[in-house]
């Protein structure tokens, strides 16, 4: 793909070489587009998760002339389709995205308001002078913890993310990124303890059943959607569950349409056509799942250790054994039943420790009570799915290998963790998950382990490697001898879960609550969940007041943020609440705001200082290593920065230079940060950077390699220098990682990977409090919201009683904010943000396809044209994201419509695996079904 009169005056300039280029016409210039002077390994490290695709980068003349797909990934599985070609069309464009004229080259100030559009060019020395000088007075003022960074995964592992350990060593806060972009499967991580199942694409092709479900993977994952296709022509069958009739619909062998939100409902009527006609795994239910844990009937709680004998573990639960008529303790690890044979139905007497004796019934028994409210008929009125059709989809679970092929939707629901639990509720009773084809799905990172020794490198080279190595694995081995049933993925999710108090990385949720504005929305019972039976506020207070959030609560109500910087971040995109939100209740507390970005976006617009960051091919990095293509992806500097940007990883060197510098000239190198600990900033550079060659991003990209070697995550042999030959290399282990060892499954050279094997063939426990995958949450609270079992519950009216539902998804092409203004990729869409709606509901309101409509609750308001669909229901409409909201008039996006509500429930804590860690269980923001209203603009002007 070229626009060769962009690259025709690009190529004419030569600035950077001061010589003149011999093409005559743009005829020309398509006619030499075959000569290059150089080759060079490219990906585009973006969110486009799992990404990774490998490209060849054509340089002629200095620039970046072209790119295409390198097609080059091995055939893994004898039999499985290879993943290539990988890409998609954002990448074979990306060359069109570097030279764009939304780039910004050179740091700018603001000159004039916030968002009034005024700049001036400053240099890069002046820039981080004055931003220096207001993190010190910001550390002065209030304390580090006022100063907060967030970055997203954009510039790949060597862009925005690595600013982390800058921030952490002043002791500021780096808020969580699952948290803010909410990829967070809430359900998940209830039921499993992780959140992130993870299967290699090509594994998919192993399925025989593949439910599409919250996901559209025609529009948005366009690099692996063959899998699904090349299992069809094999014989699997593929339904797509979903409201609309999306492009993904079309390519299914069935379309289940359910009404947003009901997900639930219909999955937890299909758990019981299979357990009413006793076609259910039970070996697998016995061992895999809490299923058949006895619970007491007098508190509802489990029957525990602690209640049965003097000094019993509070994490000692207990079957009953059907060969020997006896209670028996269920194994805490391995979980393998032996000659037991737990009962799943019946009521038993258990004698407590105070001779009393009480009933106990196994959960299976209690989970067959509460899906009496789910025959298909009351489902079907509740979902809108047609009763045979629940019945046939749940046998058909029974018999084939199923995939539940999930995208980042459901979580995004105020009730998606009830979705979610009943999705694995109907995998864990077909015994579908640990083997190959079987499972569901979310993302990961991890297997890199390069990149976490070195935040605790105190010097280069491989015995300071061992070091860490040696003393990470004496933590863990220290933890398993306190508990002998603890696996190496238990103990390093113990170890990171003790570490919170000590870690600068923080859920955001607290800040939002404190600081920007939501608890005055989080606290209003008409957009909540109705069966709330508290305030918000008071369950905040108990929260708080019981340490189920201490370390991670912060920043304190009485430390107010004061600066902000953002890498690759976009809040005013993203965060739910948007401009209405964040400009009214956050920026006015912040004295200042950095955005560091490869081109100018919203929230560029509205801060104080723009840094402008190398785009990629211009700086070596890293795509996110992930189980789900099981390579690291290298992406090489193949051209010069432009102008003045520099690589991320540069501009933080000299800021820590810079700070350092500051500090000293202020005469304030010493600083104790808000929880009392003593900080230095004499030789704070030397500290970040740890070795003088690291200033330079290659050799701190061949530590990483050289280091992952040494973890024995990389293959022997891997360097630099055979990355840039190849592009990539497999790995060969899940590395060190917690995110990585909760999948829990070997990485073997031959076969596609699965996760959860380790479960399912040794028996190895899951981090849940039970051990086992758990559907009965016995914490007060899930008790007090009668969701101890997966139940369906309706959307809240979050923004006001409004007629319609406003869904999203990623956007065709899934493009990001990043990629969204770029001409090519518009020339795919409509050009512009659009609504979709179905006519009759348009036509109810005067409204013509490509009209501007107003669409608004009692949140906000945004504009924008309609598109008029049949393949939307009545009473829903659609807003993709990706949008930059400087694209509506007003330049406001669905965001401010969005009261960016969380579910009070993920405040539990104290309880097992309901505790944080990073990217783990935390209060996210819903934006899915937002009750809206919408109306024909007429020409108004947007608030
Ligand atoms: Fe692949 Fe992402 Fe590049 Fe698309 S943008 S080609 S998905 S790496």
């Amino acid at each position: 793909m070229f626009t060769a009169s962009l690259s025709l005056e690009a190529l004419q300039s030569q600035a950077h070489k001061g010589e003149s280029a011999d093409y005559r016409s743009w005829e020309d210039v398509y006619r030499q587009q075959w000569r290059w002077d150089d080759v060079f390994w490219g990906s585009h490290c973006v969110a486009c998760y799992p990404g990774n695709c490998p490209f060849r980068v054509y340089v002629k003349d200095g620039l970046v002339w072209r790119e295409e797909q390198a097609g080059t990934y091995s055939t893994v599985e004898q039999g499985v389709p290879d993943m290539n070609p990988m890409g998609c069309q954002k990448g074979a464009m990306w060359s069109q995205m570097l030279y764009a004229k939304d780039r910004v080259l050179h740091p700018l100030k603001r000159a004039g308001e916030r968002g009034q559009g005024k700049w001036k060019r400053i240099s890069w020395d002046e820039a981080l002078s004055e931003i220096a000088d207001a993190m010190l007075d910001a550390i002065q003022d209030n304390g580090p913890e006022s100063i907060i960074h967030h970055s997203t995964s954009n510039g790949g592992l060597m862009g925005g993310i690595s600013l982390g350990p800058l921030i952490s060593k002043l002791g500021g806060l780096n808020t969580d990124i699952q948290g803010e972009i909410n990829d967070f499967a809430p359900g998940l991580y209830i039921t499993f303890g992780k959140y992130n199942p993870v299967s290699s694409v090509d594994d998919w092709f192993q399925s025989e059943l593949i439910f599409i479900w919250h996901r559209n993977p025609v529009y948005t994952a366009i690099p692996w959607y063959h899998f699904v296709a090349e299992a069809r022509y094999k014989g699997a069958e593929v339904v797509s569950v979903a409201p609309d009739v999306n492009p993904s619909t079309v390519h299914a062998d069935y379309h289940v349409t359910v009404r947003p939100g009901t997900d639930a409902a219909l999955a937890l009527a299909m758990c019981k056509t299979i357990i009413d006609e006793g076609l259910y795994d039970a070996p697998f239910v016995k061992e895999q799942t809490d299923l058949a844990l006895l619970v007491r009937l007098d508190n509802r709680r489990f029957l525990r250790a602690r209640d049965v004998q003097d000094g019993g573990r509070e994490d000692q639960f207990y079957f009953y054994d059907s060969k020997t008529k006896k209670l028996a303790e269920a194994p805490r690890g391995p979980i393998t039943l032996g000659k037991l044979d737990p009962a799943l139905e019946g009521t038993f007497k258990a004698k407590l420790k105070d001779g009393t004796s009480v009933k106990v019934t196994p959960v299976f028994a209690l989970l067959r009570q509460t899906l009496e409210d789910y025959t298909p008929e009351r489902a079907s009125q509740v979902c809108g799915t047609n009763p045979e059709v629940i019945r046939t989809l749940a046998r058909k679970t029974t018999s084939k290998k199923t995939n539940l092929l999930t995208g980042w939707n459901a979580g995004k629901y105020y009730h998606g963790d009830l979705m979610e639990r009943a999705m694995c509720l109907l995998i864990a009773l077909t015994g579908n998950w640990g083997k190959k084809g079987t499972g569901i799905r979310n993302w990961t990172v991890g297997m890199f382990d390069g990149q976490f020794i070195f935040g605790q490198k105190t010097k280069a080279g491989p015995e300071e490697t061992s070091r860490i190595l040696t003393m990470r694995d004496q933590m863990i081995q220290a933890l398993k001898m306190q508990d002998p049933t603890m696996t190496d993925e238990l103990a390093a999710v113990e170890l990171a879960r003790t570490m919170v108090s000590l870690d600068t990385t923080v859920p955001p949720a607290f800040m939002w609550y404190y600081h920007c504005g939501y608890r005055e929305n989080w606290n209003r019972s008409e957009w909540n969940d109705p069966t709330m039976k508290r305030t918000f506020d008071e369950y905040m207070e108990e929260a708080l007041s019981k340490g189920w959030w201490t370390g991670a609560a912060r920043p304190a109500e009485n430390v107010p943020p004061r600066v902000l910087i953002m890498c690759g971040g976009n809040y005013l995109r993203r965060l739910r609440g948007g401009q209405n939100q964040l400009l009214t209740h956050f920026w006015p507390k912040l004295k200042c705001t950095v955005t560091v970005d490869v081109r100018m976006s919203t929230t560029g617009l509205f801060s104080d200082y723009f840094l402008p960051a190398a785009h990629h091919y211009e700086k070596t990095t890293f795509h996110i290593p992930t189980q789900h293509i099981m390579q690291l992806t290298l992406s090489e500097a193949a051209t010069q920065p432009q102008g003045d940007t520099k690589p991320e990883w540069e501009i933080w060197c000299l800021l820590a230079q810079k700070i350092e510098e500051r500090a000293q000239a202020r005469g304030s190198t010493e600083y104790a940060d808000n929880r009392g600990q003593a900080h230095r900033l004499d030789g704070f550079y030397s500290q970040f950077v740890v070795d003088e060659r690291f200033r330079d991003p290659d050799n701190v990209a061949d530590e990483w390699v050289r280091d992952t070697v040494v973890a024995g995550t990389l293959p022997e042999g891997t360097t630099m220098e055979t990355l840039r030959q190849k592009g990539y290399a497999r790995f060969t282990d899940l590395g060190i990682a917690p995110y990585s060892l909760g999948q829990a499954s070997d990485v073997r050279p031959d076969e596609t990977f699965a996760p959860f094997r380790w479960h399912v063939e040794k028996g190895f426990p899951y981090p849940t409090l039970t051990r086992r995958a758990q559907f009965y949450i016995d914490h007060d609270w899930f008790l007090e919201a009668g969701e101890e079992l997966p139940v369906h519950k309706g959307n809240p009216k979050m923004g006001g009683d409004y007629p319609f539902l406003l869904t999203s998804g990623h956007n065709r092409w899934s493009i990001h904010s990043i990629n969204t203004t770029n001409p090519i990729m518009l020339e795919t869409h409509r050009g512009r943000p659009h609504l979709t709606m179905n006519p009759q509901d348009a036509a109810a309101r005067g409204l013509a396809d490509g009209d501007e409509a107003r669409v608004f609750n009692d949140f906000g308001e945004f504009l924008l044209p309609v598109k008029l669909s049949p393949s939307v229901m009545p009473g829903q409409v659609i807003c993709y994201n990706g949008w930059e909201p400087y694209m509506h008039r007003g330049w406001k996006d669905q965001a401010n419509v969005e009261p960016g509500m969380v579910k009070w429930l993920h405040l539990a804590g104290g309880y097992g695996h309901l505790k944080y860690w990073p990217m783990q269980w935390q209060p996210v923001q819903i934006d899915r079904s937002i009750r809206v209203e919408v109306a024909n603009a007429n020409g108004r002007k947007p608030r």
